[in-house]
């Protein structure tokens, strides 16, 4: 196992602290001032930060122009309706659970066990320390990849669940059709689940919409804080990002050696350990 600086571990929440009654756009805003990310600091910044920096800031501006009375309309139209048969809370369905911070922070004040790294890496530097880009909830293990809190098709947390629980499965993501075409999608898995055409009044589609802009806009923000807050961390401690440590690591990981992985969180970093698809917290 390497060694490594416990100093470098949450270096930057302190700053944040007094910022935390503030929505997650100021924050970043505020935060990206702190840390320095200013334009020519993001020019200095190593590749895959400064690329991905660049993507993520074009999605944004994209997402803050998308009219809401169009995403409104399109609920209308389609009118879905939930019927609870479950299968979103299940990895099989839909991948892992994304969560925002505040999610995190109320998970992590009742149920902490029930939180663990993203099950994707982004990064490792030089020295095989990987860097993940938040927390999502843990799955039961069975075949399906239930949700934690999954019991009988039922989520034990209703009134706790987390805000992309809330909106599924309205989104509102640019991404690239079977041809590489960028498109806007808003509804996740259209006509594999639940039923349609059911009516929705337009002062509630119009709310819906803001709601799921909202979220989309904390979602990337988010990614923002993140690959500034990484992309900085690397550039002012000589750190690279290293593909063949990246891939040699995950692969003597799935052997049952450990890796360490620094998780950002709240505009900082954890340091969790996983060995053998068991993830442990150390800092
Ligand atoms: S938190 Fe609840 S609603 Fe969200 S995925 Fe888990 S069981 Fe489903
Ligand atoms: S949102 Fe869709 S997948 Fe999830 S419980 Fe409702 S119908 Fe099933």
């Amino acid at each position: 196992m390497m060694d490594f600086d416990a100093s470098i571990v949450r270096i930057y929440p302190h700053w944040l602290t007094p910022f935390s009654c503030l929505d997650i756009m100021t924050r970043t805003l505020i935060f990206c001032l702190l840390a320095g990310i200013t334009c020519k600091r993001m020019d200095q910044l190593p590749v895959p930060f400064r690329t991905n920096l660049i993507s993520r800031q074009a999605d944004l501006a994209a997402l803050r122009a998308y009219p809401a009375e169009n995403l409104a309309e399109i609920i209308v139209e389609v009118g879905f309706h939930c019927d609870c048969c479950s299968r979103c809370c299940t990895r099989d369905f839909n991948g892992h659970v994304l969560l925002l911070d505040t999610d995190v922070r109320r998970i992590q004040s009742f149920a902490p066990e029930s939180l663990e790294p993203v099950p994707v890496l982004d990064f490792c530097d030089q020295h095989g320390m990987y860097y993940a880009s938040g927390y999502t909830l843990r799955s039961q293990g069975d075949s399906k990849g239930s949700c934690y809190f999954l019991s009988e098709r039922r989520c034990r947390i209703y009134e706790n669940r987390p805000s992309i629980c809330r909106l599924y499965p309205y989104m509102l993501h640019r991404e690239p059709d079977d041809q590489g075409t960028v498109d806007w999608r808003q509804i996740s898995g259209l006509n594999q689940h639940g039923g349609y055409n059911v009516e929705i009044s337009e002062d509630e589609a119009h709310s819906l919409a803001l709601e799921i802009k909202a979220f989309e806009e904390d979602v990337l923000s988010r990614e923002i804080s993140y690959l500034a807050c990484t992309g900085r961390y690397f550039l002012d401690n000589g750190l690279r990002n290293v593909r063949k440590r990246f891939d040699d690591g995950l692969r003597s990981a799935r052997e049952g050696v450990a890796i360490e992985v620094m998780v950002f969180s709240d505009g900082g970093y954890d340091r969790w350990l996983i060995r053998a698809g068991i993830s442990i917290q150390i800092h």
